[in-house]
């Protein structure tokens, strides 16, 4: 089913998106998410396009030494291979400089054969300067003045692109993070027409609103992007500073991308229910609504579920809800796909480092950007407490992926004590670390493990997807409650708890926890019961496969956000296509 282009089509922005792996324009959580958004969005029909940057040079390439310190490379890739260039140009003012911008499109396709347009931004044109080419380069790179000419080329330079590609003005755009928010002083002066910024009427700022939606991921203030105002206004010019303060966007003396966002656009949400509160308490003057994040089924179902719910619920590829039903397949079945997983990502273990973990062994698996409140080594904060429980309990093997952020010491630092701590476990506890924790890795990961294991101090996790990747490959997830899994959880039937479920948490308590759980809970029932162990991994899929996709959170934004009146009749839509 392919649409024509509608007025009431959606424009999706995002700092970064993850098409595929043989695209490196994403770091992580954020972009894994926008890349499964648009490919639901596909499968479903919706009226969709998206927007980014190239990120020629890619986020990096992880290298890790045999003490655990991380070196990084840029990435190389051909954007020829993948992409094809577009004909239309725009252009942004920097500092007084024009800089043009190209556009490379990649197709996203849906199941039914319907499309989402991606048009990934490019400055590296001969007709800019040399500093002006690498804008596009590097996935978080640079410094406070790069990331603001990043962010003035993705939202004013793609707001300006889509009209020179002939989407018309009755798109409604849909903000991924606050890093796209300039976008909405592009439309403010589209909507003032030459109008200076001291003539700027509350009806103007409606307008814009009306047609924005923002979704912000980010629990604590510091992690909101913002920029000094001096910076600002060098780059972009008093007029636009006066504007930009008119509109509500400086909060503090600094131009904050939140607070814009906040302000120009008519619905905001958190992206999990806990995550909504948390929001609300940060900015308690706007309305706050939550829609909980998703994984793309299809793409995260490894070969062997995915054939498995192929033979018995056929439906689940085109309609998620299908995933319910998973609840009456035989738990041999779930064993045997399982132990199918398990072992393609041993055998990739074993390629990657030539260690063999062996396949009877439960596996824990943690792989997450390596930050410290991410807290990748609390399984290790009592050596000697795990090394009990391994004796008197059961055997354990632990995977880990994840990248530092290269200007994140203390993410560097998190890595080498695993490093460490491996070394002080010797053979008592396999220990692996993979470099470049990738879609691809990340696939492999999420459905050979055992169980998922998620630690971050609260409320510090927005959502995490990474759980309900898990989740589909029926992996149960161990976790705080923190995020989607204060809604995904239910202890014992679809994985377990740490800590309890105040929204502060007990950082100190947590490590006790994980350790009595595992000792008298999780272990026991893994080696001495394992059809039990299997009842959970199958309700893991069935309770948290069928709701925490894309598809149902794509549903949940076309009619709680961009159509809240109902669908526009210039929506040409069959009625089956949405949920
Ligand atoms: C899913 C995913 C993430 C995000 O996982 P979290 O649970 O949010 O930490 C990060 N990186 C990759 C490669 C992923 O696939």
């Amino acid at each position: 089913m392919t649409l024509a282009l509608t007025r009431s089509t959606v424009a999706y922005f995002s700092m970064e998106i993850c098409l595929e792996q043989a695209i490196p324009t994403y770091s992580g959580g954020l972009g894994v998410l926008a890349g499964d958004t648009l490919r639901s969005a596909a499968d479903l029909g919706v009226p969709e396009v998206a927007v980014t940057l190239l990120h020629r040079k890619g986020y990096f390439a992880q290298h890790l030494d045999a003490e655990g310190r991380q070196t990084e490379s840029p990435v190389t890739w051909k954007p020829e291979a993948e992409l094809e260039l577009m004909d239309g140009r725009s252009t942004v003012l920097i500092e007084g400089r024009t800089v043009h911008v190209a556009a490379w499109k990649y197709a996203v396709k849906g199941v039914r054969g319907h499309e989402v347009p991606v048009f990934l931004l490019d400055t590296n044109l001969p007709e800019n300067g040399e500093f002006d080419r690498t804008l596009t380069d590097f996935l978080y790179g640079g410094d406070e003045y790069y990331r603001l000419c990043q962010e003035i080329v993705l939202g004013m330079g793609g707001a300006d692109m889509l009209r020179a590609l002939g989407y018309d003005d009755g798109l409604i755009y849909h903000l991924n993070e606050g890093h796209s928010a300039l976008l909405t002083l592009q439309l403010l002066e589209r909507q003032l027409d030459g109008r200076r910024h001291f003539e700027l009427l509350n009806a103007d700022l409606d307008t814009v609103r009306r047609r924005c939606v923002f979704t912000t991921h980010t629990p604590v203030p510091a992690g909101h992007d913002k920029f000094p105002l001096d910076t600002v206004r060098r780059v972009l010019g008093d007029e636009r500073v006066a504007l930009l303060e008119g509109a509500g966007g400086v909060h503090q003396d600094m131009l904050n991308m939140t607070h814009l966002a906040l302000n120009l656009t008519r619905y905001v949400n958190g992206v999990a229910m806990r995550h909504r509160d948390v929001s609300r308490s940060m900015f308690p003057d706007y309305p706050i609504s939550s829609i909980t994040n998703g994984v793309h089924a299809a793409t995260w179902a490894g070969p062997a579920f995915a054939a498995l719910f192929d033979r018995l619920i056929p439906e689940w590829r085109r309609d998620n809800l299908y995933l319910r039903y998973a609840v009456s397949i035989p738990l041999q079945d779930i064993r045997d796909a399982h132990a199918e997983s398990k072992l393609t990502l041993l055998n990739e273990v074993k390629r990657r480092t030539k260690v063999q973990l062996d396949p009877s062994v439960m596996t824990i698996g943690f792989a997450r950007r390596a930050t410290p409140y991410k807290r990748g080594d609390l399984i290790f904060s009592d050596i000697d407490r795990l090394s009990s429980i391994v004796k008197n309990v059961g055997r354990l093997q632990v995977v880990f992926g994840g990248k530092a952020h290269p200007h994140d010491g203390g993410g560097k630092e998190l890595i080498r004590r695993i490093f460490a701590a491996r070394e002080q476990l010797g053979n008592l506890v396999e220990v692996v670390y993979l470099e470049n924790y990738e879609m691809a890795l990340a696939h492999q990961m999420v459905a050979g493990v055992d169980l998922w294991l998620n630690n971050p101090m609260k409320p510090l996790e927005a959502s995490g997807t990474s759980g309900m990747k898990a989740a589909i490959n029926g992996v149960p997830s161990f976790s705080v409650l923190d995020g989607w899994w204060v809604e995904g959880h239910v202890e014992g039937v679809t994985g377990w708890s740490i800590g309890g479920p105040d929204a502060e948490g007990d950082p100190g308590r947590d490590a006790l926890d994980l350790y009595a759980k595992l000792e008298r809970v999780i272990l026991p029932l893994y080696y001495g019961l394992p059809f039990a162990y299997a009842e959970v991994m199958r309700s893991a899929i069935a309770l948290n496969g069928s709701f925490f996709n894309t598809q149902r959170m794509v549903g949940q934004y076309v009619h709680n956000a961009y159509f809240p009146n109902g669908l526009p009749a210039d929506i040409l839509v069959e009625e089956t296509a949405l949920l």
